[in-house]
Order: structure tokens, then C-alpha cells, then sequence
């Protein structure tokens, strides 16, 4: 049979998750995805009433299938842990079974096992604020959502997967390059995931079989990516600057991620891999 592939982040047909969904799908692998609960209506309605279906077109021509969309919140891992305006929220009341031990029990239940596991979300409440500006709850916000999410998500989902399977997560360069603009603890959180990639590609290898790697994107415009303020700026640095002067598309990054988790890949586990038109190799900007 075909992989399966559960992918954490997908909301809207623009970001890196979508593009990620299709290139795995593409490859043959069936698709469920994890969407953010506040925006699952509006994902779901948008999908039935076909305003992706352009998008859903893959390179054989047919359209890319979604086998299920589970409600998800990364920043609490079980019903204990979600306070009581947040359970009470409208926009969470609809849904149920979110937390992140839900939905791979759920996963486990409806499906028994998976083979690629994909973390492509981030948050941080205070992005746009410098680091020196920075409260501690916005840092520590950053720090639950866009990292310590990857942490738990693998944690629930590593003992249903099968072995020589493979986790992929996207992450960012300034973890390790001054990006003034990439604020409130951002910057921290994707230097802890590239960490946390290490550490954990040893346990989940160890233990499991399982693969761990992260990516670290080029600019993409993304919803996340629009709502932080800089994204043109940053997509025209990177033409001007990178040694291959295009605009990244999310289906190059797509394709990266199909084959980390593929078997050609088979002995890539820990990495950081730059998709990103080279840009991370240059030391000035010429
Ligand atoms: P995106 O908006 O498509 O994806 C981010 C997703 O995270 C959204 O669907 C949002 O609903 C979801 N999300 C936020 N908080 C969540 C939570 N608590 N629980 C569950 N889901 C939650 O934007 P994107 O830019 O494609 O981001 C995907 C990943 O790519 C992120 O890790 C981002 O940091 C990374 N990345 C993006 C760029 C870029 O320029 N866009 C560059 C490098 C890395």
C-alpha cells in the first residue's frame, strides 16, 4: 500500500503545508491533514464548496484527495490542559477532540498507523516586536506553538508510525542569522526546533526507526508569513541577493519534503535542509 502522511498546519492552499500535501500526494501517499481549530470552518467550507480545486490539480492532472481533516490545537496536549475560556470559545465549542493526544488516538482509531509526519505551523503573538521588547509571555507563546508543538505532536504520534518512517518540519534561518523583523521570540523558537531536530532524530531513530528533519524555507507569502509585515521585502532581498535569483515557490519546498520522506533518503535523519535558492550560503549581498 501507499504511505500515509498526516500533516500539522494546513489551513489555506498558500502556505508550505498545502504545497507539502501535494507533492506527498503527487508521490501516492494518502493525505489527512491537522488544521489550526479556529480556522477549520472556514478550510472546510472553502474545500467543500470546491475554492481549492485549482489548486488541488496535480501533475497527472488529477486533484489532489484529502482523506480526513482532524481539528488541532499544538499548544495543549491533552482536555486537562485547556482552560475554560478556550473550551468555551465559540470557535472551539463546534469542534471536539483537538487537543493533540486526541487527535492521534483518533488517528490511531480511524486509520491504526502512519508513515510521514509533518509539523508546519508557528505562532508567536509578539512577532513584530523586537526581542528586547519582548514580554515573557509572548517568548514562552512563540516557544509552546512553534516549537514545543513539534515535541508533543511526535511524542503521540511516533508510536503509531511505522518504522522508517520520517518527521519533517519547516524552520527558518533566523535561528542562526540576524533577521530584524523576525521578532517576539520567533527567532528563538526555530533555533529550538533545529535543536530539538537533533536530539530527537537520535531518540525516534533509536526507539522507533523513525527519521527527523527540518527545512529551513526561503520566503514564501504565505497567511503567516503576510501577517508578520516583511514577506515582499524579504522575497525581493532574496532575489536580489541569493545565488538563484527566482522567487521560491512552496512546490519546490513540497518537493524537498517528498523526498526526505522517501527512501532515497533513507540515511538523512537530523538535518537541516536549506530550500531556500542558496541564499543561506552568502555572506554579503551583492
Ligand atoms: P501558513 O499560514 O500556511 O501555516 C501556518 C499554520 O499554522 C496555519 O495554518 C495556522 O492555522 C497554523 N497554526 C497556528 N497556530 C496553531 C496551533 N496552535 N495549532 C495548530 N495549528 C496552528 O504559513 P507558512 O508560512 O506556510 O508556515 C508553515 C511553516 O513554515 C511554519 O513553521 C513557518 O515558520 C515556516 N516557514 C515559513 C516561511 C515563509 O516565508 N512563509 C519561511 C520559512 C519557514
Amino acid at each position: 500500500r501507499g504511505k500515509r502522511a498526516f500533516i500539522a498546519g494546513v489551513a489555506d492552499d498558500n502556505g508550505y503545508g498545502w504545497a507539502i500535501a501535494k507533492s506527498l500526494a503527487a508521490a501516492g501517499a494518502e493525505i489527512l491533514l491537522g488544521t489550526w481549530v479556529p480556522a477549520l470552518n472556514i478550510f472546510e467550507s472553502s474545500l467543500r464548496r470546491g475554492k481549492f480545486d485549482e489548486s488541488r490539480v496535480l501533475p497527472d492532472g488529477s486533484l489532489m484527495e484529502i482523506t480526513k481533516v482532524y481539528p488541532l490545537d499544538a499548544v495543549f496536549d491533552c482536555p486537562e490542559d485547556v482552560p475554560e475560556d478556550i473550551r468555551t470559545n465559540k470557535r472551539y465549542a463546534g469542534s471536539a477532540k483537538w487537543t493533540v493526544q486526541e487527535v492521534a488516538e483518533s488517528v490511531k482509531q480511524d486509520f491504526g498507523s502512519i508513515d510521514i509526519f509533518v509539523h508546519s505551523l508557528a505562532n508567536g503573538p509578539e512577532v513584530s516586536k523586537p526581542l528586547l521588547q519582548t514580554s515573557r509571555y509572548g517568548y514562552l507563546q512563540a516557544i509552546s506553538a512553534s516549537s514545543y508543538s513539534f515535541i508533543s505532536l511526535l511524542q503521540h504520534f511516533v508510536p503509531i508510525m511505522n518504522p522508517g518512517g520520517c518527521s519533517i518540519s519547516l524552520t527558518y534561518i533566523a535561528s542562526e542569522r540576524i533577521i530584524p523583523g523576525y521578532g517576539g521570540g520567533m527567532s528563538s523558537a526555530k533555533a529550538a526546533l533545529e535543536s530539538d531536530t537533533r536530539v530527537l532524530a537520535f531518540e525516534a531513530g533509536r526507539k522507533h526507526k523513525v527519521r527527523v528533519n527540518t527545512i529551513s524555507a526561503g520566503p514564501l507569502r504565505s497567511r503567516a508569513a503576510k501577517a508578520i509585515g516583511f514577506i515582499d521585502m524579504m522575497i525581493n532581498y532574496s532575489i536580489e541577493n541569493a545565488p538563484l535569483q527566482k522567487e521560491l515557490s512552496a512546490e519546490e519546498v513540497g518537493n524537498a519534503a517528498a523526498f526526505l520522506a522517501s527512501p532515497l533518503a533513507s540515511a538523512i535523519t537530523g538535518t537541516v535542509l536549506y530550500v531556500d535558492n542558496g541564499l543561506q550560503a552568502m555572506g554579503v549581498g551583492v
